[in-house]
């Protein structure tokens, strides 16, 4: 492939693709690509991940052939690498980050959130100076940890305007080769708080995905009022929702029940509403919450979590339990909200699997679920599911066993195609 570069940081020591493999080929062909095939039981319990050598075609960013190992095929050496699906980042800002700028810690926060918007007052204009190149920067990070989607939150309000949107949007288009995004219009100094309305509004008719929003009942001081303009600016533009929701007391209660009761009375929503963080779930008591969780299964809301720890856990397994989606995300990398960003959704995979106990080869396979965006190479009997002929060919390639022993040992990531073309 033209103009591919290995970076020192993505250099691996045994590479699998090199410029004299993949040089303007549309097609690839792969061998001794390791892919899970099943489990092995004892005693009824699942005890390992059976695995084995395939030989795999790729053309116009599909996979197009997925046959018995061919170790003597004219066709790029794999090493036996484990191919997972290529991860995704649900929830990050692309457009407002430190990285690949000058290291800066967290301020101290006066004045809660209403203090953080006027602190991005006066940050944003200069974040958005060279916000395009920090972004292809963050972009490389994702990619170098097997990431090649995000959703990415971006600063809709009257300071920023749609200059953090037109930002991305140029970092994406240099980038779209090799990665892929959805955007949400994000009102976070509040939809009315600061008057953002025109600007979302004219948002929402470009190229975005989500309406998203914050804290309604911190920061508009009204529920109902945010909401509202919300759901209809998204049914009015056929877009999704996904909103940040840090409330975890009384408001943040009502917030997920008033969006519930508005995605029933507007289905055309399900499926693509999302709340993320909604602390507030780690709050409630176990009967509430298994209310709350059964209520956003129904109406087909999602949770986008980052996993936090410490004072509070997440009832995660109580959402799978109901089928609620849930992703994850980074959310910061190095920003004035947070510096601990590792950019792997791999290692959100093994957090989840240590807050929750997931330890055995059958949990922590299951847990890899996170880090792809829902997608298994197994199911829950181990039957392969993925991958199959026709899927895209977005593609990691680990240094590890099976699923399991990759979120365990967040092993490193070797290689990664993103529809069809080689990033590393
Ligand atoms: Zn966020």
């Amino acid at each position: 492939m033209a103009g591919l570069a290995l970076t020192p940081t993505m250099m691996s020591a045994t590479p699998i693709f090199n410029d004299k493999d993949i040089s303007g080929k549309e097609k690839l062909a792969l061998k001794n690509v390791r892919l899970e095939t099943g489990f092995e039981y004892e005693e009824g319990e699942i005890i390992a991940t059976k695995t084995d050598l395939f030989y795999i075609e790729i053309e116009n960013g599909k996979i197009t052939k997925i046959s018995p190992n061919q170790p003597n095929a004219k066709a790029i050496d794999a090493k036996g690498f484990l191919m997972l699906p290529a991860f995704k980042d649900m929830h990050i800002h692309l457009d407002k980050t430190f990285y690949g700028d000058k290291w800066q810690a967290v301020r101290k926060r006066t004045g809660g959130v209403k203090g953080m918007i006027a602190l991005e007052q006066k940050m944003m204009p200069e974040l958005l100076k060279n916000s395009t190149f920090k972004a292809e920067k963050m972009i490389e990070l994702l990619h170098s940890k097997g990431t090649s989607f995000a959703r990415s939150h971006v600063n809709i309000e009257p300071t920023s305007q749609l200059h953090s949107l037109k930002n991305v949007q140029k970092a994406l288009d240099n980038k779209k080769k090799t990665f892929g995004a959805e955007l949400v219009a994000f009102p976070q100094h509040g939809v009315f708080y600061t008057d953002s309305v025109p600007y979302l509004k004219e948002a929402a008719k470009m190229d975005i995905d989500f309406i998203g929003g914050v804290d309604p009942f911190t920061i508009d001081g009204a529920i109902e009022k945010t909401i509202d303009f919300t759901v209809q600016l998204a049914l009015d533009n056929k877009k999704g929702i996904d909103i940040h929701l840090h409330e975890s007391g009384d408001s943040g209660l009502k917030t997920v029940e008033y969006l519930i009761e508005k995605v029933n009375e507007n289905p055309s929503l399900k499926g693509k509403t999302y709340l993320s963080h909604c602390f507030v779930l780690g709050k409630l008591d176990k009967t509430k919450q298994e209310e709350i969780a059964e209520k956003l299964g129904h109406a087909e809301i999602g949770i986008v979590s980052t996993i936090p720890f410490g004072s509070l856990i997440m009832p995660i397994p109580t959402l799978y339990k109901y089928n609620v989606k849930v992703l994850t995300g980074n959310d910061s990398i190095v920003d004035h909200w947070n510096t601990f960003g590792t950019g792997s959704v791999l290692q959100k995979a093994n957090l989840m699997a240590q807050l929750y106990g997931q330890s055995t080869e059958f949990l922590l396979s299951r847990s890899l679920r996170l880090a792809t965006g829902n997608v298994l190479p197994l199911d829950d009997k181990g039957n392969q599911q993925w991958p199959k002929v026709g899927d895209n060919a977005d593609l990691a390639f680990l240094n590890a066993s099976c699923s399991a022993e990759a979120v365990s040992r967040i092993s490193n990531v070797e290689s990664l195609i993103h529809q069809g073309s080689v990033v590393f």
